[in-house]
């Protein structure tokens, strides 16, 4: 009897499964997740088998060509994710499918074809094309099927290869090369003359007296300071400042060398793992919650099926433990857990926090690995050798067969969503239906949880547990830390070896009355005066600020007065080169006004500060504090992240300048001040989370001061100290905040109240990405009338980011209770869809 399957034939624009038979070779090693090479077409595809069927669809199928990994490459659990991902999403299955096999798998496996010379007929018994595959594979040796392919141009000859298998003339090898990824290697600097000849190389370094003199100086000297070759991401860094052609000019001097050197590509090797570490005792709140997520792990194993829990606490309150127990548990189950965490910069912290307590068990995955690092732990991890992945969005979609746990932290967080490339997909929501699918305890732990899957929690009895307190954790530990920088402190008392550690007091100042008082600086008095005193004692300070979306609001410097779309309520948005304010959400635009509607100022304009600007003004102000850069720019570099905080830990600077990456990290004793240059900049973004995302990076940042007995204070600098995702987060008051977002979200018709489908175009000719746009709402208008469909539309509008990469963007918004299904199966063109997106921008 044949067996029959349907095959997802890897094509982005095939929406179908294609019906296939097993061939007689084949029999019983093809199965539900294989990894197969089909005849589709008169081409030959990569495809992934779906399901068994008794009865074809179409008369006549043809075989399966080859099965190319003997594993299967999907779970069950994974296929039917695939399916709902497609479904959900409004994506096609094989594009679904392409999120769950290593791109260095799908693209190189292959079949290896060899001659058994002994088995074989008389020559002259063989086809002509068989002849030639006999000829070639004598000449050759054995053959990769691609190989075979260039050889023998414009015929399939895989038929005749497979008979001549089948009577086993031939041995067929499906084989899995690793991907061809040589060790990686990256560029170093070195200083090339001896240091005291620096200054008599000076006159070579520029024009004298020009700054491109100094920053070359800087280099050099920078160089000279160092034991070992460095990167040039880190020169820079150091010197704070520096230019790649700096580089170029120095080397062609003969003043500095560069060389090559290697480094080791795994990310787990590259890390100090600290010791095997042992559990600490849980303190009273921990355990309340570690026997209710005990028992929901028990529930698992019994196969009851158990709500997704929230586990809601403050930054050190202990959540990363309660994973731990969690995770230990799971595998004392003999089953296997996932753990997603946000963005690159975060994962090493947490990977050695796993690593070290359940050594040569983590894998580790995220987008920036290496195709090679990325296949092996995949392997590992499909083969049952790494029970425990930690990493960034991606890593939910590793083959674990016998998965009991999924972990997301900080699940509030905006990178679990991806819409860079299709499809758009929330890695949260995608980690529910798969803890569903997969009978697994799923642990969402944030400090600010997301307000509407907090309201969904609510609404659908999920389990909420609450960790209420900091934990002041290692008191030994940080004593002896700042014994070690000659600033012991007395320790609280309290059980063992933790305490609990106050919240720091936040102060809020309002920049209006700085203006008032005649401070045109960007620091207030208060953090001025604050920054002294911690220079004085030898302690740390952050500042921090949030760049997303400066430049582009436009509010009153004496009344912060913003203005805002009449119909909508968001902020209007600047537009440059129209010299006009629009609404990204309706369309609405009016001119620039030339003073403040409410107060009549003409100090209304929009804001624009960047790090460097910070950071020259902090060096105006104090020439010598010792500061550190952190952004985008500082960090392009792999590894610099992990090089800049131990930098930064070490006390080896005493201002730490920094974006929304520095808002996350490490316990750093030292920092007793964190002072928000803006608290407002993302809070007038016109998007209906900005409130949200302005409160939870608020918090967070506040959380990075007085984790140590040194004790610390925040100090917030805004225009709009009024607004109440400032005065919240202030108080350190979550639920006050949620309460007053939903309320602001329902009486707005936002999420979690309605259901967002937006669409967006980009395209490089303007006139033709209007005219479309036209278009698109014109038909989306005709689908909700013939539907009869409760459906809201607005737009189009130009999106947020208008141009960007020399494409126009456009955007088309739908809300209603479930406005992807008046899309689905519908003609979009170049259109992409984000479903449910977090961000209208
Ligand atoms: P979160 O994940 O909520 O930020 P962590 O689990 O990282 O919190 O805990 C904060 C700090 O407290 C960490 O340094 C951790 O090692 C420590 N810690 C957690 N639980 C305990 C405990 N029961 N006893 C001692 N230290 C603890
Ligand atoms: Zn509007
Ligand atoms: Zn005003």
């Amino acid at each position: 009897m044949t067996t029959y399957v349907q095959v997802a034939v890897n094509l982005a624009t095939l929406p179908e499964l294609y019906d296939y038979h097993v061939p007689a070779e084949l029999e019983g090693s093809i199965q539900p997740g294989s990894l197969v090479v089909v005849p589709f077409g008169r081409q030959v595809m990569q495809g992934v088998v779906w399901r068994y069927v008794s009865t074809p669809q179409v008369s006549e199928t043809r075989p399966i060509g080859a099965l190319l990994d003997p594993q299967p490459v999907l779970t069950a659990a994974q296929r039917q994710l695939a399916e709902w991902l497609a479904n959900h999403y409004l994506a096609p299955l094989p594009v679904c499918i392409a999120l769950m096999i290593p791109p260095g798998l799908s693209r190189q496996a292959d079949t290896l074809l060899s001659l058994r010379a002994e088995a074989l007929p008389p020559l002259e018994t063989l086809s002509p094309i068989q002849r030639r595959l006999v000829d070639l594979l004598k000449d050759r040796g054995a053959l990769r099927g691609a190989q075979i392919d260039a050889h023998i141009k414009g015929v399939d000859w895989r038929p005749a290869a497979r008979r001549m298998t089948a009577r086993g003339w031939l041995t067929a090898q499906p084989i899995l090369p690793a991907p061809t990824v040589g060790p990686r290697r990256e560029r170093l600097i070195t200083l090339a003359i001896p240091p005291a000849q620096i200054d008599a190389h000076r006159s070579q370094l520029g024009r004298a007296g020009s700054a491109a003199l100094e920053r070359r100086l800087t280099l050099l000297k920078v160089l000279a300071s160092q034991r070992e070759p460095i990167a040039p991401a880190w020169l820079f860094t150091e010197a704070g400042g520096g230019t790649t052609a700096d580089l170029k000019f120095l080397e062609e001097r003969g003043l500095i060398r560069s060389l090559v050197g290697e480094v080791i590509r795994d990310p787990l090797e590259r890390m100090d793992i600290p010791p095997l570490s042992e559990a600490p005792q849980l303190t009273r709140e921990q355990q309340i919650v570690w026997d209710e997520v005990q028992t929901a792990l028990r529930r698992v194993q019994d196969g009851q099926g158990v709500p997704p829990h929230i586990l809601y606490g403050i930054t050190g309150s202990g959540k990363t433990e309660i994973y731990l127990r969690a995770v230990e548990e799971t595998l004392k189950m003999g089953r296997q857990a996932l753990i997603l965490v946000p963005e690159i910069s975060l994962t090493p912290q947490m990977v050695q926090r796993f690593a070290a307590r359940f050594p040569g068990q983590v894998g580790v995955i995220h987008s920036k690995l290496s195709q090679g690092e990325r296949y092996d732990t995949w392997r590992r991890a499909r083969a049952g050798q790494l029970p425990i992945i930690v990493g960034a969005r991606s890593a939910l979609f590793t083959p674990l067969s016998a998965l009991g746990l999924i972990v997301v932290d900080e699940f509030h967080d905006e990178s679990f969503y991806q819409d860079e490339i299709p499809p758009a997909y929330h890695a949260v929501e995608a980690a529910l239906m798969l803890a569903r699918l997969s009978n697994s305890l799923i642990l969402l732990g944030s400090a600010t949880p997301d307000v509407s899957l907090m309201e969904r929690a609510r609404r659908s009895a999920w389990r909420i547990l609450h960790l209420p307190e900091r934990i002041l954790a290692h008191r030994q530990a940080v004593q002896k830390q700042l014994e070690r920088l000659g600033k012991p402190a007395l320790l609280k008392t309290g059980e063992g070896e933790s305490a609990h550690l106050d919240l720091p007091p936040v102060q809020v100042v309002d920049m209006r009355q700085e203006l008032k008082a005649g401070n045109r600086s960007i620091f207030s008095r208060a953090l001025e005066s604050a920054l002294e005193e911690v220079l004085e004692k030898q302690e740390q300070a952050i500042l921090f600020l949030n760049r997303r979306g400066s430049a582009t609001h436009v509010f009153c410097r004496e009344c912060g007065f913003t203005l805002r779309c009449p119909r909508c309520e968001v902020p209007l948005v600047y537009h440059a080169d129209a010299a006009a304010l629009i609404c990204h959400t309706c369309g609405y635009s009016r001119k620039m006004p030339v003073t403040c509607p409410q107060c009549s100022s003409r100090a209304i304009r929009q804001v624009g500060l960047g790090t460097e600007r910070v950071e020259a003004e902090v060096k105006a102000r104090f020439p010598h504090a010792r500061v550190l850069r952190w952004d985008a720019e500082t960090t392009r570099q792999k590894g610099t992240h992990e090089l800049l905080l131990r930098h930064f830990s070490h006390h080896e600077a005493d201002i730490l300048i920094g974006t929304q990456m520095i808002a996350k990290g490490l316990d750093l004793p030292l920092v007793t001040l964190v002072g928000v240059i803006l608290a407002d900049i993302g809070l007038t973004l016109p998007d209906y989370r900005a409130a949200e995302r302005g409160f939870q990076l608020l918090t967070q940042v506040a959380g990075r001061a007085g984790r140590s007995p040194l004790g610390g204070r925040v100090i917030l600098q805004t225009y709009i100290p009024e607004h109440y995702a400032i005065q919240t987060a202030s108080r350190h008051d979550y639920e006050a905040f949620l309460e007053r977002e939903l309320r602001e979200r329902r009486r707005l018709g936002y999420p979690p109240f309605v259901r967002l489908a937006r669409l967006e175009l980009r395209h490089a000719d303007p006139a033709h990405a209007r005219e479309e746009a036209r278009r698109m709402a014109n038909q989306i208008h005709a689908w909700i009338e013939q539907s009869g469909s409760t459906i809201e539309m607005s737009g189009p509008t130009p999106c947020f980011f208008a141009h960007r990469a020399g494409l126009y963007r456009w955007q088309i918004i739908l809300r209603g209770a479930e406005p992807g299904a008046l899309l689905r199966g519908k003609p979009l063109g170049d259109w992409q869809v984000q479903i449910d997106p977090p961000s209208l921008l």
